[in-house]
């Protein structure tokens, strides 16, 4: 079959420049900081359109929210419908809006951290974009990556979007209900994970049931 592959820096993708990557890692490194002054701890939740990243800081906003001071920022292209979901469970949430951009960046969490008073907070889950390419290459100052994959997007995703579970802490596999249906298993898309980074843990889930929750509660010690 003829095919044709783009060379580095050959496609005209702005995300590619250096300098700009460089500056984000800049702004990340003050957003950390910032963070650290303050004792929160930021989690950026990253994964595809549909993996469930909303309905998993929902549940963790459930069993969390007694015992710790919480915030959300929700990222978005240009809808509000995530940010409604989780304002549901009373917690500050702060809505950003990227527009055309499929990614976060440090600079746009820079301006949302502004909004919350960060003295009076524990922990903050920042939803990414959903993309499961462009946010690996722009860290955002937190404290631990997760990547939500579901089983309902195939027997593929892992093997095609590398990157991002080589800047992950945790993989969460999400709607396990859906195995049979969907005919994909947990444990070959676990394999994928490990053959990318055999270290890296992973945590099957049902958002629907609670299941795996307090499982990722306590490997992140939230
Ligand atoms: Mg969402
Ligand atoms: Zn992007």
């Amino acid at each position: 079959m003829k095919s044709i592959k783009a060379k580095e820096g050959e496609i005209f993708d702005i995300e590619l420049e250096e300098d700009l990557l460089k500056r984000n890692e800049e702004l990340a490194e003050k957003n950390k900081h910032l963070l650290d002054k303050n004792k929160v701890m930021a989690i950026d939740v990253m994964g595809s359109v549909g993996s469930g990243k909303t309905s998993l800081i929902k549940n963790l906003i459930v069993r969390l929210k007694k015992k710790r001071r919480l915030g959300v920022i929700a990222g978005d292209l240009t809808t509000t419908i995530d940010a409604e979901r989780i304002k549901e469970e009373k917690v500050e949430v702060v809505q950003v809006n990227t527009g055309k951009e499929c990614h976060l960046d440090a600079n746009l969490i820079a301006r949302a951290l502004k909004e919350f008073d960060l003295r009076n907070l524990d922990i903050l889950f920042i939803e990414n974009v959903g993309n499961l390419i462009c946010p690996a290459e722009f860290p955002l100052g937190s404290h631990k990556r997760i990547v939500v994959v579901s089983l309902t997007e195939g027997p593929w995703m892992v093997t095609k979007h590398p990157y991002i579970f080589r800047e992950a802490d945790l993989v969460v596999i999400n709607k396990i209900d859906l195995a049979q249906a969907m005919k994909v298993s947990v444990e070959s898309i676990t394999k994928d994970v490990h053959r990318i980074r055999p270290e890296l843990r992973t945590i099957p889930t049902n958002c629907l049931t609670g299941q795996g929750i307090e499982a990722i509660i306590e490997i992140l010690s939230l």
